[in-house]
């Protein structure tokens, strides 16, 4: 046989073997090439019929195999365990080379294992031992699973160590790649458990077709009062959610997939056994948990109790509709106030026109009487006629006062408002209470003139109704000649305020007197109607207690005002404001 396969070489070749190395793949290519006679093998030809057979077996399996042969450990791999020596660094040294100078690296672990199954020992078995490797120029993490058995020679003793073996490397890999996921995904669980748990929103997953609590976080309890939840159905759980509708929503939504969304949704909650249920407005979502396989497996409830937002917002809506109410009650009253006021006004205006009508014809028979005209009449008759006549125009002063109230309080006035010179109205004014002054001895001063220009004096001019500005002064200065003790003063004059504490465009007028003053606490109330002070005076010396009412009235209807300043026992001013016409031609 040996002569057979040494037939056709040159002499002196030793690469002998070409039929047990015989066939495709890159470690029999090797092999045949290999000069095996420097090896402690020796050349083929000689090599023992075992290792012969196991040689061949090693090369024709596809699975990883690897052989150290005799004393000096020689090697022998396969095609399936070339990849494992890496692109660089070990192979194809590897092949025939002494175990020992090739894996120094990892020979202290490997070392002993072969000793024990070299020296009879059993098999050893390895899975996924870690043994890094020099290989592809570096050291590399390298995971094995293995096993070292015998391989007996052609006498039956041990002669070599088989390494069957897979590397797992890229397992061993994955699964802690795997198992690392596994650790972060766990982390990441924990982290939402706790962001579930404490999340201000309540939230509950209920399971199946009974809806189990399977979780429920600190605000759902809160909500619900800590009862225990988790592992039973909600009819048992929450036995007033069955009447209040909420299982055949929670149905609904598993049956169905569709999602619930309720807003602002009343809920009656026991929270304590004894308690009577509290009510809770919930804005809450169910939404169906789907599996993978897309069945529908139970219900998330999640939402917010917005119970003090509803309470608080209901509030504001009753009172805003208790204070629309309260607007129109109040309206009606103005309305029917007015309504009142106007009737009242009517009915005096009737009143007053009816009561001219005869005054003016007890005047009218007065005076026939008075000259004559129905025979003569003697002085003490003369004298009672001056008394009637003028009690007549006394009266109808009081009359006419109240007249023209009521027409301003229907706002039946009308005024002609024109640029009036108010030294006019004063000088035609003046001789109507000329005769109280004389009577009485009060001097009166009349200072008209723009102040500082004494030489020219042009006039104060203002835009106002020449009579209605007559029956303002006729007022003020006949109340200051009532309410003043003779000898006492009277003084009409007119100041702009130039100093800037009013608009330059208006124009003041005082009336000061020298009289008794009004109390600080009554300075308002003159200006009411039918208000009088000093009573005694106004007995004496008659009046009703409307003129000053009628006087703003009338200061206010042409754009001004009528005010007072009084100190009581030395004196009072009263001051019409009015628009000033600058110039004569000046429009309002
Ligand atoms: P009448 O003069 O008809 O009483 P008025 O409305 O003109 O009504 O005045 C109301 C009241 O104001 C007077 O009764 C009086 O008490 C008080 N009053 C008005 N002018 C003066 C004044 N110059 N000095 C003091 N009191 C005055």
């Amino acid at each position: 046989m040996k002569a057979r396969e040494a037939e056709g070489r040159p002499p002196g070749d030793t690469r002998v073997g070409d039929g047990i190395f015989a066939g495709p793949g890159e470690m029999r290519a090797l092999c045949r090439a290999f000069d095996w006679s420097t090896t402690a093998l020796g050349p083929v030809d000689a090599w023992p019929l075992s290792l012969r057979t196991i040689v061949r077996v090693i090369l024709d399996s596809p699975t990883p195999m690897f052989l150290w042969w005799g004393d000096e450990l020689t090697q022998v791999y396969n095609d399936a365990y070339r990849p494992s020596l890496g692109a660089s660094g070990r192979h194809p040294q590897a092949l025939g080379m002494r175990g020992r100078e090739c894996w120094t690296d990892i020979w202290e672990a490997i070392g002993p294992q072969i000793e024990q199954v070299m020296s009879g020992g059993p098999p050893t078995w390895h899975e996924d031992q870690y043994l890094p490797i020099e290989r592809n120029g570096r050291l590399e993490d390298v995971w094995w699973t293995y096993s070292y058995s015998a391989v007996r020679d052609d006498d039956g003793a041990i002669g070599g160590t088989l390494v069957v073996c897979q590397e797992t490397t890229s397992r061993v890999r994955a699964e802690r790649e795997r198992a690392q996921l596994l650790h972060a995904l766990d982390l990441e669980r924990a982290r939402l458990a706790t962001v579930f748990q404490q999340a201000p929103a309540f939230l509950a997953v209920l399971r199946g077709e009974n809806h189990v609590f399977e979780l429920a976080n600190d605000s759902y309890f809160k909500l619900v009062g800590h009862r225990k939840l988790i592992g039973l159905p909600i009819t048992e759980a929450l036995p007033e959610a069955r009447d209040q509708g909420f299982i055949a929503l929670l149905d609904h939504v598993l049956a169905t997939g569709e999602a619930f969304v309720g807003r602002e949704v009343l809920v009656r909650l026991t929270s304590t056994t004894d308690e009577a249920p509290e009510e809770h407005f919930l804005d809450f979502v169910y939404q169906a948990l789907v599996e993978a396989d897309g069945t529908r497996s139970g219900v998330v409830a999640h939402g917010y109790d917005v119970t003090e937002q509803v309470v608080a917002r209901r509030e504001v809506e009753r009172l805003l509709s208790e204070s629309e109410r309260a607007r129109k009650d109040a309206e009606h009253a103005r309305a029917a106030a007015v309504q009142a006021d106007l009737a009242k006004s009517q009915f005096l205006a009737n009143m007053s026109h009816e009561l001219r009508t005869p005054l003016n014809a007890i005047q009218g028979y007065v005076q026939l009487i008075d000259l004559g005209i129905h025979g003569p009449i003697t002085n003490a008759q003369k004298e009672s006629l001056a008394r009637i006549d003028r009690a007549q125009r006394h009266l109808l002063g009081l009359v006419n006062d109240v007249l023209n109230f009521t027409r301003m309080g229907a706002g039946r006035v009308e005024y002609d408002v024109q640029a009036v010179d108010v030294a006019d109205v004063v000088t035609d004014v003046l001789p109507l209470v000329e005769p109280q002054l004389a009577q009485k001895q009060i001097g009166v001063e009349v200072r008209l003139s723009t102040p500082g220009a004494a030489d020219v004096e042009p006039p104060v001019r203002v835009w106002a109704d020449y009579e209605k500005l007559g029956q303002i002064f006729l007022n003020l200065l006949s109340n200051a000649v009532k309410f003043t003790p003779s000898g006492g003063r009277v003084v009409v004059s007119f100041t702009t305020r130039a100093d800037g504490s009013a608009p330059p465009d208006v124009a003041y007028f005082q009336v000061a007197d020298t009289g008794i003053g009004i109390p600080r606490d009554r300075l308002d109330a003159i200006f009411e109607p039918f208000v009088q002070v000093q009573t005694e005076y106004a007995r004496t010396s008659g009046g009703t207690g409307l003129g000053l009412a009628i006087s703003r009235d009338l200061a206010r209807g042409m754009g001004g005002d009528l005010r007072v300043r009084s100190v009581e026992g030395q004196g009072s001013t009263f001051t019409v404001a009015l628009p000033r016409a600058l110039r004569p031609g000046d429009k309002r």
